[in-house]
C-alpha cells in the first residue's frame, strides 16, 4: 500500500492532471481483447477443472467468471460516460481499475497454482500456463497507461503461476519458470516504454493544443482584423475582429467559404463599397505583397477608412490584414489642414499658397493668359491690434478674410501669409489693367469701416502687384517681387497699389549692400558727428548746435542720414547707433562755452526703447553735461504712437531738466494740440515753410504757430534759412526766436564748430556777423 502511495505522488509530481486523467482513460479504452481474455480464461479454468476432476478447480473458475463479469461491468459503466474523464475522477476510476484488476490476477494466479500443483495433466499445465501468459502479454498492450497496476498484475498472475512450475520439480519446468521470469521482466519494459511513448504523445498534444490557444487568444484580441486563404482561396481563419469589422458569421470559417463569397458577403453588410469588392478579390487571389484602402461611408458625412493589407504564404495562399484607419487619416488631415491652413481665418497659409502657385505656373503651357499675384498689407492694422486689443484684431482680420473672398472670382486664390498680408493670386486675366481695377476694388472695400463690437474700425490696404511672365515662372520670384512692389506702395503713402518694375529689385539689392556697410561701419566707429549752430536773432549769438550725423564711406562718400537712419530703425541698429550719437554729442558740448546746448536728434523708434530714461541720464552723467544744456529733438511722428507712454518719458525727461524740441513742424499733422499737451521747449518750423514766403500764406501760418507757441511759452525756430531775404521776412515781427540754415553756418565738424563758437563767442554777434558778410558755402555733401 506504501509503494502504491509513493508511486501515486510521484505520478502526480511528474505528471499534469490532464496527462494522469488521460493515462487512466487509456486503461479503460480496449474493452474487447479484455473481454476476449477474460472468456479465453473462463472457458480454460472450465476446462482444466473438468479436464482432472480436482474440485478445487471449480471455485476457481466461479472466481475468474464472477471477476471477469464484473471487470466488464465496470468497463461498461465507464464507456457508458461518454464524456472525456476529468483529472477530478481519475482517482476513482483508477483504483476501481485497480480492484479488479488485482483480484483478476489474483484468481488467475491461485488457478494456474492449483492446476500445475494439483494434477499431472500436461493439458490442462498448457491451458492455465499458455492462457495466463497470453492474457498478461496482452494486458501488456491495455494496462501501459499505469505500470505500476500492470507490474502487479504480472506480480499476482505469473508469481504462483511460475513458483507452482518451479515446485513441480522436473527440471523442464524449473526451466519454463524461469523462461518466464525473463518473458515477463521483458514485458515490464515494453509496458514502460509504451507508457513514455504514450506520454510523450500526450504531452506533445497538449503543448499543440496551448499553442492553438495562445495563437488563438493573440488572433482574437488583436486590434487588427485577420483572415486567411488556402491556395484554393478557402477561407481557413478568420478572427473575432475581422468578422466584427465585417459584420460576417464566424461561422464562415467552418464552411470553407470561398474568397470572393467573403467579400461578397462584406459587401452586402454595407462594410465596405461595391467598386471595391473586385479588387479585394484580386487581391486575395493573386497573392501578391498590396495594399488596398477602402473608403466606406459612415454617417454624418464621415467616412470609415480601412486598410487592407495582402501578403502571400510561403506554400501558397493569402493573410489579409484588415485595420481601421479612419482616426490616423482624420489625424493626418487635420495636420495637414493645420499644416496648409491658417487657423484663424481659414485662409490657405504660405506654405499651401506657395504649392499651390507653383503647380497653376507649371499647368500653365504659356500659351494661357497671364495672371497677376497682388501682395496686400494692412495699414494701421498695428494700431487696431495695440488700442483695440488682439481678440479685436482677430475679428478684423477674419472679416478682411471674408471680404477678399467675397471679391475674388472662384479661379483666383486668396492666403493669408500671416500678421496682416494677404496674398492674391489672379488668374487667367488679359492686361494689367485687370489686376489695377482688382487693386482698386480691394483697397477700396478694406477701406470700408468695420463693426466689431461697438467699435467702428478703419484701416486701410497697400497693395504690391507682379504679373507673371513667361520666362520666370517661380513663386518665390513672385512673391519677392511683388513684396518689393508692396514695400514701394507703402513708401508712396499707404492705401494704393504698385506694379513692380525692374529697378525695384536694384533698389532692394542696394539697400542690402547698405546694411552690410552699416552695420560694419557702427563696429568700425566709422561715423563722425557734424554740428549745426541755431542762433539766438536777438542777441545774434550761437544758442544751440544740432548734431548731424555724418558718414564717409570709401565707396559711397558721404551718405546722407535721411538714408541712413531709415534703415539702421530697420534692422534694429538705431538703438546702439543713437547711444553712441547721443554720448559723443554730450561729451563734444562740454568743450563748448556754458551757455551753447547741444541738440541731438531721437529718431523715433529709439524713443519707444523701453530705457530712453536710462540712456539720456547715463550720456549726462559720464559726459558730466548738466541736464538743461541737451536737447533732444523728436519728431511728430514719435508723439503718434503709444500717446500716454511717450508723454510719461517726455515728462521724466523735461522733470530732469532736459528739453524738448519738436523737430520738422508743419510737415506732419502739425497737429496744434501737440504743443499744449506735451512739455515741449521749443518747436522747430520746418524749411518748407520758406519755399513759398514770397506768397503771403504760410508767412501768415508761420506768423500764427510762432506767435501761439511763443504763447505758450515755447522758442520758436525757423530751420532752412539760406538767404538774408528769408532771415529779414521771418524776423521780422519778433516772435521767431531763433534761426537755424546755411545762411550762418552749414553743418560742420567738431574742431570747426570749436573755432566758430570761440569767433561767435568773442564777437557777440553772429546774425550779422555771418549773415550780412560771405554766403557760407554750402560744404555738406
Ligand atoms: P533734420 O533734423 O531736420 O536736420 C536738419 C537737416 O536740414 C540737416 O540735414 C541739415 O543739414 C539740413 N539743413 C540745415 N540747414 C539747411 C539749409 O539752410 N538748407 C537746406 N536745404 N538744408 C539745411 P541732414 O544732416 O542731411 O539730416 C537729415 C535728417 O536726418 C535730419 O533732419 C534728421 O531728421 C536726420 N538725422 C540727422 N542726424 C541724425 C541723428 O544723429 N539722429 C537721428 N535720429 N536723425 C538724424
Ligand atoms: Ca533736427
Ligand atoms: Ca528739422
Amino acid at each position: 500500500m506504501q509503494l502504491v502511495a509513493s508511486k501515486r505522488a510521484q505520478n502526480a509530481k511528474d505528471i499534469s492532471p490532464s496527462i494522469y486523467a488521460a493515462l487512466v482513460d487509456s486503461l479503460f479504452t480496449n474493452p474487447v481483447p479484455m473481454l476476449a481474455g477474460a472468456i479465453c480464461t473462463t472457458v480454460a479454468a472450465i476446462l482444466t477443472a473438468y479436464k482432472t476432476g480436482n474440485v478445487l478447480l471449480w471455485p476457481c473458475a466461479g472466481a475468474i467468471i464472477l471477476i471477469g463479469a464484473a471487470r466488464s461491468l465496470d468497463m461498461h459503466f465507464y464507456l457508458r460516460r461518454k464524456v472525456r474523464l476529468k483529472p477530478s475522477e481519475a482517482t476513482y476510476w483508477e483504483v476501481r481499475y485497480q480492484i479488479g484488476a488485482v483480484l483478476y490476477a489474483a484468481a488467475q494466479g491461485v488457478w494456474c497454482a492449483v492446476t500445475l500443483l494439483g494434477s499431472d495433466d500436461p493439458v490442462a499445465h498448457l491451458l492455465c500456463t499458455t492462457v495466463t501468459i497470453g492474457h498478461i502479454a496482452a494486458g501488456s498492450g491495455r494496462a501501459y497507461g499505469r505500470p505500476w497496476i500492470f507490474h502487479l498484475q504480472i506480480l499476482l498472475a505469473c508469481g504462483p503461476m511460475s513458483v507452482a512450475l518451479a515446485l513441480h520439480g522436473d527440471p523442464y519446468y524449473i526451466s519454463i519458470a524461469i523462461l518466464n521470469g525473463v518473458f515477463f521482466y521483458g514485458l515490464k519494459f515494453i509496458a514502460e516504454r509504451l507508457q513514455r511513448m504514450f506520454v510523450t504523445a500526450l504531452l506533445a498534444s497538449e503543448r499543440e493544443a496551448a499553442l492553438a490557444n495562445r495563437f488563438d487568444t493573440a488572433l482574437n484580441n488583436m486590434p487588427h482584423g485577420l483572415c486567411m486563404f488556402d491556395a484554393d482561396r478557402h477561407l481557413l481563419v478568420m478572427n473575432n475582429r475581422f468578422s466584427e469589422m465585417m459584420r460576417l458569421s464566424p461561422d464562415l470559417v467552418a464552411s470553407s467559404t470561398l474568397a470572393s463569397d467573403v467579400i461578397s458577403a462584406s459587401v452586402a453588410t454595407g462594410s465596405i463599397p461595391p467598386t471595391d469588392a473586385l479588387a479585394l478579390v484580386a487581391g486575395i487571389e493573386q497573392s501578391r505583397k498590396t495594399e488596398i484602402i477602402t473608403l466606406q461611408p459612415s454617417g454624418g458625412g464621415q467616412e470609415r477608412a480601412l486598410s487592407w493589407t495582402f501578403q502571400p504564404m510561403p506554400g501558397g495562399g493569402t493573410v489579409v490584414l484588415l485595420e481601421d484607419i479612419t482616426d490616423r487619416r482624420n489625424a493626418a488631415a487635420r495636420i495637414n489642414h493645420m499644416a496648409r491652413f491658417d487657423e484663424l481665418t481659414g485662409l490657405p497659409n504660405r506654405v499651401s499658397f506657395r504649392d499651390e502657385i507653383e503647380r497653376l505656373l507649371s499647368d500653365d503651357d504659356g500659351q494661357r493668359a497671364t495672371g497677376a499675384l497682388l501682395f496686400i498689407d494692412l495699414d494701421q492694422f498695428k494700431q487696431v491690434n495695440d488700442t483695440l486689443g488682439h481678440p479685436t484684431g482677430d475679428r478684423l482680420l477674419c472679416m478682411v478674410a471674408d471680404r477678399l473672398r467675397e471679391i475674388l472670382r472662384r479661379d483666383d486664390f486668396v492666403a493669408r501669409f500671416g500678421g496682416d498680408e494677404f496674398v492674391v493670386f489672379q488668374r487667367d486675366i488679359t492686361s494689367k489693367e485687370n489686376a489695377a481695377d482688382l487693386a482698386r476694388r480691394i483697397v477700396d472695400r478694406l477701406s470700408e469701416r468695420y463693426q466689431i463690437d461697438h467699435h467702428l474700425v478703419e484701416i486701410g490696404a497697400s497693395i504690391g502687384i507682379v504679373m507673371t511672365s513667361p520666362t520666370d515662372r517661380s513663386a518665390d520670384t513672385l512673391l519677392k517681387n511683388a513684396d518689393m512692389a508692396l514695400y514701394r506702395a507703402k513708401a508712396d503713402g499707404r492705401g494704393t497699389f504698385c506694379f513692380f518694375r525692374e529697378e525695384m529689385a536694384e533698389t532692394v539689392e542696394a539697400r542690402r549692400m547698405l546694411e552690410l556697410d552699416l552695420r560694419h561701419a557702427l563696429a568700425h566707429e566709422e561715423f563722425e558727428l557734424y554740428f549745426q549752430p541755431l542762433v539766438n536773432l536777438k542777441s545774434g549769438k550761437i544758442s544751440t548746435c544740432e548734431t548731424l550725423l555724418r558718414w564717409n564711406h570709401p565707396e559711397r562718400g558721404a551718405v546722407s542720414p535721411a538714408d541712413i537712419i531709415p534703415v539702421a530703425e530697420e534692422m534694429g541698429l538705431i538703438a546702439d547707433l543713437g547711444r553712441w550719437i547721443l554720448r559723443k554729442a554730450c561729451m563734444e558740448c562740454m568743450n563748448w562755452p556754458d551757455n551753447v546746448r547741444v541738440a541731438v536728434n531721437f529718431s523715433p523708434h529709439q524713443f519707444h526703447q523701453r530705457d530712453v530714461l536710462t540712456e539720456v541720464r547715463y550720456a549726462l552723467e559720464v559726459s558730466g553735461l548738466p541736464a538743461n544744456r541737451l536737447e533732444i529733438e523728436i519728431t511728430e511722428s514719435a508723439l503718434l504712437r503709444n500717446t500716454e507712454w511717450v508723454h510719461d518719458v517726455l515728462v521724466k525727461l523735461a522733470n530732469a531738466g532736459v528739453r524738448i524740441s519738436l523737430d520738422d513742424f508743419g510737415t506732419g499733422y502739425s497737429s496744434l494740440s501737440y504743443l499744449h499737451n506735451f512739455p515741449l521747449h521749443k518747436v522747430k518750423i520746418d524749411r518748407s515753410f520758406l519755399e513759398d514766403l514770397h506768397s503771403d500764406r504760410p508767412l501768415t501760418l508761420l506768423r500764427g504757430v510762432a506767435r501761439l507757441s511763443a504763447e505758450l511759452g515755447m522758442s520758436v525756430v525757423v530751420e532752412g534759412i539760406e538767404t538774408s531775404k528769408q532771415l529779414e521776412l521771418v524776423a521780422a515781427d519778433g516772435t521767431v526766436t531763433e534761426a537755424q540754415g546755411f545762411l550762418f553756418s552749414p553743418p560742420v565738424p567738431a574742431l570747426q564748430l570749436r573755432k566758430l563758437l570761440s569767433a561767435s563767442h568773442g564777437r557777440h554777434d553772429l546774425a550779422k556777423g555771418i549773415g550780412a558778410g560771405s554766403q557760407p558755402s554750402r560744404s555738406m555733401a
